[in-house]
């Protein structure tokens, strides 16, 4: 099959912040409420996956919005990225933060939280987003290839 464009869009986060929902959600449409724990995606596996966080073009850095600690989690995550793709022009590869489980009641993190760690760790926008009903999950990939497009 004939490729216009390829890209690699990292998708990283905590363990069970719902990133391989995500991924299902919006590759094949489905969700399912009881996911295996994805093997290596382990926050303690960071050391050996930043190989993996080379040659990328975007970044999705995903927390739960009822585990503040998992958006903590996200600061590390972002360093990580942005020193595996320096470019020469040093300008870092687009990041959107995402946080998901908006379904959920009683969020421990704040659109104040948010909007600061968009501005510090120069991310280029939030999002909230609810893989279980289906919010806002195309709208970030949009956004996020939006980005990609505008750097080529
Ligand atoms: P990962 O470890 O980051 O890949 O997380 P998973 O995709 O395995 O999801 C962890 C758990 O959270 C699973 O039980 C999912 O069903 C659940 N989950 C994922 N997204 C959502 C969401 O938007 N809302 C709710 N309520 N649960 C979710």
């Amino acid at each position: 099959m004939p490729l216009d464009y390829l890209f690699k869009i990292l998708v990283l986060g905590q363990s069970k912040v719902g990133k391989t929902s995500f991924v299902q959600r919006y590759v094949r449409g489905v969700f399912n409420e009881g996911y295996k724990v994805t093997i290596g995606g382990q926050e303690d596996t960071l050391p050996l996956t930043r190989a993996f966080f080379k040659n990328a073009h975007a970044c999705i850095i995903m927390f739960d919005l009822t585990n503040a600690q998992s958006l903590q989690y996200c600061t590390l995550l972002k360093q990580a990225v942005d020193s595996e793709n320096t470019s020469d022009d040093c300008l870092t590869i687009p990041c959107v933060l995402v946080g998901n489980k908006c379904d959920l009641p009683n969020h421990s993190v704040s659109v104040k939280d948010m909007d600061d760690f968009t501005s510090t760790m120069n991310c280029i926008t939030w999002k909230n987003t609810s893989v279980k009903e289906n919010k806002n999950i195309e709208e970030t990939v949009w956004c996020i290839v939006e980005a990609i497009m505008e750097r080529q």
